[in-house]
């Protein structure tokens, strides 16, 4: 597979800047581990603050030109972009599998979802309007202009190398917005793969910039420039709310998309087979390594029985393997730490009173493979269900109202995704009006998509990612007020 993506000229391991590949200034590299096998793929460049001010600087004068060029002619660009992102779906969805490890017909849905966005910000960019306000003065006149807010710093996590990065480009470019990207070190293959597309598509040099290496220093380079104005991230909340906090010394607008908690809510008058086959898809996607994966799986009694005994069988039928195998439905955990945590939350589970119905320890195929997992009896305020497994873990509650389902659900400082079944149509709506989170799924594992806001509430996040409300985030609004007419 490596030798194929070589010779495709989509395999870069060198950094991005000024449209040009750039190894670290002191010669440091990296080595990027296919999860799977733990084989190393590649080396890479491993930078640091000064090649991220060099990445800013590019990004700060290629600001002047790119902002200035008609939407239309950004938008002709980023078609060209998504164009060649699906025309090369097939390799960018392979260096996923290597890189990260989901299967590959998910990479490769990754690889259209994710170039949706590049689709979808093509188009908004030929839509953002500004306003003319009904002045409260005879004399005077009240414009509103929407301007692009200038440099982008974007942090990236591993567990969608490319969907992340397209989703915070593609409307960052569409407003005349420049961007510096950090990829994730364990990921970093798929990101220079894509800035590579977007320089054979026209991006002009400058305007996107791949630096990556030693997270903490890129993270202050970004943080501590008065030239980046928008910080963006996607991960875990702790890094998120340390990089909220460094961007107050400079004053920088930001998005968080961070972790999740997310409760699955299944009531005794649901569809049964609606909700085994959604609730199973909410948690499985990438072997449960999502921010809106199912983590606590609340069932209400009246179905208890039946509905656990469908779901622990289609578990149990679930092909564990390396992505690249032919059928496999769950690939591995990111490393060892990940399947550390997991093995961990799963043993302090069963030592306060949790029981196994399936799984419950590492897959024999050893590495970083895990078993997919249900455990029952679980009580909210288990760690399991407090942290965010991140794994093939189905956490199960059992509970007996309305009321009682919708407080275990809020009792969590996350708010990102939430998953109900029901056929009753008040409740539907009761559930999902109580429900404290950003996103909500109903009969429904979500089909979250370039067209919707994705975005947490509480420590989840700050701002919208995607649809229309997705453009805001790298826009500033300015208010000219003429006066004397
Ligand atoms: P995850 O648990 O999903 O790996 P992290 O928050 O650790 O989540 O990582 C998400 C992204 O944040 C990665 O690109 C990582 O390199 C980056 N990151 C981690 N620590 C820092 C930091 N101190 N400053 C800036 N970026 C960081």
């Amino acid at each position: 597979v490596v030798a194929r993506l070589k010779s495709s000229g989509l395999f870069q391991t060198k950094g991005l800047i000024g449209g040009k590949w750039i190894d670290a200034y002191d010669g440091k590299t990296v080595e990027v581990y296919n999860p799977a096998n733990g084989e190393v793929i590649a080396s890479v460049a491993c930078m640091g603050d000064r090649e991220t001010k060099d990445a800013i600087s590019s990004a700060y004068d290629a600001f002047s030109h790119w902002s200035k060029l008609t939407a239309a002619d950004r938008s002709s660009r980023l078609y060209k972009w998504y164009n060649l992102l699906i025309e090369h779906e097939e390799e960018l969805g392979q260096l996923i599998t290597l890189e990260q490890g989901k299967p590959l017909k998910e990479a490769i849905g990754e690889v259209v979802y994710g170039a949706s966005y590049i689709e979808y910000f093509a188009e908004e960019a030929k839509r953002v309007y500004g306003d003319i306000l009904p002045s409260p003065m005879p004399d005077r006149r009240l414009f509103v202009l929407k301007q692009p807010v200038g440099v982008v710093g974007a942090i990236t996590p591993w567990n969608f190398p490319l969907a992340m990065i397209t989703r915070k480009a593609g409307p960052a470019l569409a407003c005349g917005c420049t961007i510096v990207i950090k990829p994730s070190e364990l990921t970093p293959l798929t990101a220079l793969a894509v800035a590579e597309l977007a320089l054979q598509a026209g991006i002009p040099p400058g305007v996107l910039n791949v630096v990556m290496g030693d997270a903490p220093k890129i993270g202050k380079a970004l943080l501590e420039s008065p030239q980046v104005r928008k910080l963006t991230f996607t991960g875990s909340t702790a890094v998120g709310k340390k990089l909220m906090a460094g961007a107050a010394e400079t004053v920088k607008k930001v998005s968080l998309e961070l972790g999740g908690n997310a409760p699955c809510i299944v009531f005794d008058d649901a569809d049964l087979e609606v909700a085994l086959e959604g609730s199973l898809a909410a948690k499985l996607r990438n072997s449960g390594q999502t921010c809106i994966c199912t983590n606590r799986l609340l069932v209400q009694e009246g179905i208890y029985d039946r509905f656990i005994n469908a779901y622990s069988n289609a578990v149990q039928s679930l092909k564990v393997g390396n992505g690249f195998s032919e059928g496999v439905d769950q690939g591995p955990l990111i490393n060892e730490a990940a399947v550390e945590k997991v093995e961990s939350l799963v043993h302090d589970a069963i030592s306060q009173g949790a029981k196994v119905v399936v799984g419950g320890k590492r897959h024999n195929l050893g590495l970083t493979f895990y078993e997919p997992t249900i455990i029952s009896d679980v009580k909210n305020e288990m760690l399991i269900a407090r942290r965010e497994i991140f794994g093939p873990v189905t956490p199960v509650i059992r509970f007996k109202t309305e009321e009682e389902a919708i407080q275990i659900a809020n009792d969590t400082d996350s708010g990102l995704a939430a998953y109900l079944f029901t056929n009753n149509i008040q409740r539907l709506w009761r559930v999902s009006e109580a429900l404290e989170y950003g996103l909500v799924g109903v009969n429904n594992h979500v089909s979250f998509s370039q067209v919707a806001p994705f975005g947490g509430v509480k420590q989840s996040g700050l701002g919208r990612e995607g649809s229309k409300y997705g453009l805001d985030e790298y826009l500033e609004i300015k208010c000219i007020c003429m006066g004397n007419m």
